[in-house]
């Protein structure tokens, strides 16, 4: 669906050129719901400037449904954007416009008639769940509201692609996980691509199917959602994966656990897809001989099913440990010993 081949952008600025992307290659398949995480400066936003065609790579191609929207202009890049929509952090709706007016403004831009364009707009309001609300002003609406008139409008001319920026940054958590829910929904029932930019790890976690990572203007890390959280490579992926999974994980709190768990060992184990930890815990105990303290656990769930990680205390006879350490490796559960430093 989309393709980008050998991207670089370089900036040309007072001090001399800037590389803002540097040779990034990504495939986004049709249906797929990808998220491009970074934190600021790394380059997201001028890789949605890229894939927008508002932006013009210094080498590289970027292919849009068989079309490298690098090199046409015009007529053709016009209708090649067409069908590419976006949202955005601030909503940039138009203020003195009701949300009908604005959900109608690319519709009448596009030239459909008056009666098809109201019965569309109608369409439009009930998927986004704003029914009621069509004759409000943006000013009138709260967070969540402005963001779905948002998507509406984004919608209005069926687009393949719904690039968002940052749509959830400006929205408080609750708000956040209802945009985040209805952008899911969309995704499901229209068969929508979608690709996302975000600096907030539990956006990718709830919606994204997979992921690149970006540092520096570089894709350090991609690939799908579950196994980048399984076994994060890069340094900075570590740090996001950190951020909603090992939330409560400090360094004081593993010392902690160390001295309130002196003997054994103190094991993470990360948990991934359908499997579940109950039965390997008893199979553990039962076969091994050792005693299993759960110490810490977090539960988090991904598009592709849950993850989770586990601190656990083994305790026993020294070859019965390792021999329960060997059997959790045997099971394809990532065992980390957690040992004092
Ligand atoms: P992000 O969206 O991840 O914060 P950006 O794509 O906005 O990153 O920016 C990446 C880098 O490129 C930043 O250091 C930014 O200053 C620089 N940059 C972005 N746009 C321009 C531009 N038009 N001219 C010069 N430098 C730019």
């Amino acid at each position: 669906m989309i393709q980008l081949n050998n991207i670089t952008k370089v900036y040309k600025t007072k001090n001399g050129e800037f590389t803002a992307v540097n040779d990034v290659n990504l495939s986004i398949n049709k249906g797929e719901i990808f998220g491009i995480i970074g934190y600021s400066g790394a380059g997201k936003s001028t890789m949605i400037r890229l894939l927008n065609g508002l932006e013009k790579p210094t080498t590289g191609s970027v292919i849009v449904n068989g079309e490298d929207i690098a090199v046409i202009s015009g007529s053709k890049l016009r209708a090649a954007r067409q069908k590419i929509s976006m949202i955005f952090q601030h909503f940039n709706l138009l203020w003195s416009r009701t949300v009908e007016e604005n959900i109608a403004f690319p519709l009448e831009i596009a030239g459909i008639p008056k009666g098809e364009r109201a019965k569309r707009v109608d369409e439009l309001i009930e998927l986004v769940g704003l029914s009621g609300r069509g004759k409000a002003y943006p000013s009138q609406l709260s967070g969540g509201q402005k963001q779905r008139v948002g998507i509406a409008r984004a919608l209005a001319n069926n687009p393949e692609v719904l690039l968002c920026d940052e749509a959830t940054s400006a929205l408080d958590p609750e708000t956040t996980e209802s945009i985040l829910e209805l952008l899911l929904d969309i995704n499901k029932r229209l068969g929508l691509t979608i690709v996302l930019i975000t600096h907030e790890m539990h956006v990718i976690r709830k919606i994204c199917h997979r992921v690149a990572v970006m540092e520096a203007g570089k894709v350090v890390e991609q690939g799908a959602v579950l196994s980048v959280f399984q076994s994060p490579q890069a340094e900075i992926t570590k740090k996001f994966v950190s951020q909603i999974s090992d939330s409560n994980e400090t360094k004081e709190s593993i010392e902690q656990i160390l001295s309130n768990y002196p003997t054994g060992k103190i094991v993470r184990l990360t948990f991934i897809g359908q499997k579940t930890e109950q039965p390997i815990m008893s199979q553990l105990i039962k076969q091994f001989n050792v005693e299993v303290n759960i110490v810490h656990g977090t539960i988090s769930h991904t598009t592709s099913g849950p993850y989770g990680t586990l601190i656990v205390q083994i305790d026993g006879e020294k070859e019965n440990v390792e021999a329960a350490l060997n059997m959790l490796a045997q099971h394809e559960i990532q065992t980390e010993v957690i040992e004092h430093a």
